[in-house]
């Protein structure tokens, strides 16, 4: 038989750090014995979690919440919370289709963020933007002078000395005819008045200006803006062409028209017609009239 070795008290070591599984539910602990290792263990209250930082899991976006989690340094708690969906994060005001003459465009607001379309306007611009030349038919200054010229221009003659209307297209961009000018004279009064095929067409800048002698039409004074001479308001033919029989006339005007509409004619085509070369005839007549003396 073995002998029994005599009871004695363990000699145990201090109490280990807790070990949890939940903080709430409490944890356990255990220490040794020195001398022959016999464990012992003991329960320990529950503790508060001990949080560590709040992680980003998935970040808040235009309309969707973002996530957060945190977990306990001591057991296996984690925690989440939401973080707030965002609003959109509106851009400038860009322009996605440019405006037309007569039709808006379109300008759209895009956010910085998810790049969605968030917001859609439509705006237009002034008919001024738009401006081309309106000008009165005629003859070249190239060809009235027999010389290339640097500025070109038609020149419309017509005759001071005859009472009642002479009618002059009005061609728009050197490309379509979008109406007629008309010179009615009464008495001592010269009226210009312009009328349109296409009611859209429209003249935004007057710029009339009168000649007798073909020396004075320069470009600087065919383009300098005449503020004395308006439509629908008389000129005196005696004050203005000193008993010339043939003036000239320039019309510089800036307007707008619709290119596309069918009611306007393409200057190649109308200078095919017949009417047309017959009032380049004639202007060309006045112009030789004029050349040699202009009836004074
Ligand atoms: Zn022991
Ligand atoms: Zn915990
Ligand atoms: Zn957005």
């Amino acid at each position: 038989m073995q002998k029994t070795a005599p009871m004695t008290e363990h000699t145990f070591g201090s109490w280990e750090k807790p070990v949890y599984q939940r903080c709430e539910d409490g944890g356990t602990q255990s220490r040794r014995c020195d001398v022959c290792g016999t464990e012992e263990s003991r329960s320990v209250k529950p503790r508060k979690h001990a949080f560590a930082r709040w992680e980003t899991v998935r970040k808040a976006w235009c309309n969707e919440a973002g996530e957060q989690t945190r977990k306990c340094r001591h057991c296996e708690h984690t925690e989440t919370r939401a973080l707030a969906a965002k609003k959109h994060w509106p851009g400038r005001w860009r322009t996605a289709e440019p405006a037309r003459l007569f039709a808006p465009g379109k300008q759209i607001r895009l956010c910085r963020r998810c790049g969605d379309t968030i917001e859609t306007r439509s705006y237009t611009l002034d008919k001024k933007h738009f401006a081309v030349s309106f000008n009165a038919y005629g003859i070249l200054l190239s060809e009235l002078t027999g010389q290339k010229q640097e500025f070109d221009c038609f020149i419309t003659p017509f005759r001071t000395d005859m009472q009642g209307e002479q009618t002059v297209p009005i061609v728009a961009d050197a490309k379509h005819v979008v109406g007629n000018l008309h010179l009615l004279i009464e008495d001592d009064d010269l009226r210009l008045s312009c009328s349109f095929y296409d009611e859209r067409s429209e003249v935004l800048k007057v710029s009339i200006r009168f000649f007798t002698e073909l020396d004075k039409v320069t470009q600087k004074n065919v383009q300098k803006t005449s503020r004395r001479y308006q439509f629908e308001t008389p000129i005196s033919i005696s004050k203005t062409f000193g008993g010339a029989k043939y003036g000239m006339l320039i019309l510089n005007c800036q307007g707008v028209y619709d290119a596309e509409s069918g009611s306007n004619i393409l200057l190649e085509d109308a200078s095919k017609e017949i009417g047309f070369e017959m009032l380049l005839d004639e202007m060309r007549q006045m112009t030789k009239f004029m050349q040699s003396g202009n009836g004074t």
